[in-house]
């Protein structure tokens, strides 16, 4: 689904990703992991071209979208995100947060927006909060409507950014189960998080980080259970 080649980042003379590569197929639930600063948010930000690489090659569904002119626009639609501050509009009830976009970008009927944006809501658990104003949500509330909002333009992919790292510490189960029941239905997810009893149960493949480069990949069982890399187990003996 997503091939990146030799991708670089580059923000003036920081040189910040030094030479990615990777391959998700479709279905597969991949954690990145690392510490702060190694390039998780950036490599996840130019997936979607939030940021512009500054060399390497990027594919979509068989389409090089680091091309140069290529309209990202259609691509974008088909990749949710999901960030640690949830961005909600906060003037918008939490069903209007959800439609706008299919509503605006799609142009679904508002009737059939809606009636999506119901199902959704089940799905995270929060029908009842239909009516509600983000501002009358908790952090873990706002952040499976953020969850929702993504799913309504019924993304191939679904990219988290640390969606529980601001979250009080009894918030984070639900996010995370909410995640985990998305992992089961088959949706294709990258996410980047430290919460690491979630990426050992739900991950398929684990990505290690580590200032701008790929160190170690594997499964959950090679990676936390037979790091190959003295970066890896250094930085997993202090976040497990
Ligand atoms: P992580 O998500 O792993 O903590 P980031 O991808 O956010 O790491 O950041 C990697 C490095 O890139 C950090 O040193 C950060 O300061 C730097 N960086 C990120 N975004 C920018 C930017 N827009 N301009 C300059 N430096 C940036
Ligand atoms: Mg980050």
């Amino acid at each position: 689904m997503i091939t990146v080649k030799g991708l670089h980042k580059k923000f003036g003379q920081l040189h910040i990703l030094k030479g990615i590569d990777l391959e998700i197929s479709k279905g597969e639930v991949v954690v990145v992991i690392g510490p702060s600063g190694s390039g998780k948010s950036t490599l996840l930000r130019c997936l979607n071209l939030l940021e512009e690489p500054s060399g390497g090659e990027i594919t979509f569904e068989g389409e090089s979208i680091t091309t140069k002119g290529y309209n990202i626009n259609r691509t974008r639609e088909k990749m949710g995100m999901v960030f640690q501050q949830f961005n909600l509009f906060p003037h918008k009830k939490v069903i209007d947060n959800i439609t706008l976009a299919p509503i605006r970008v799609k142009k679904l009927e508002k009737a059939k927006a809606e009636a999506r944006a119901m199902e959704l809501l089940r799905t995270v658990g929060l029908e009842e909060k239909r009516d509600a104003y983000p501002s009358q949500l908790s952090g873990g509330q706002k952040q499976r409507i953020a969850i929702a909002r993504a799913l309504a333009m019924e993304p191939h992919v679904m990219l988290f950014d640390e969606p529980t790292s601001a979250l009080d510490p009894e918030m984070v189960g639900e996010v995370l189960d909410v995640m985990k029941k998305l992992a089961q239905k088959g949706m294709t997810m990258v996410i980047v998080t430290h919460e690491m009893g979630f990426a050992r149960e739900v991950g398929d493949r684990i990505l290690f980080m580590d200032q701008g480069v790929l160190l170690e990949q594997g499964t959950p069982e090679q990676v936390f259970g037979a790091p190959k890399h003295l970066r890896t187990r250094e930085f997993l003996s202090k976040v497990l």
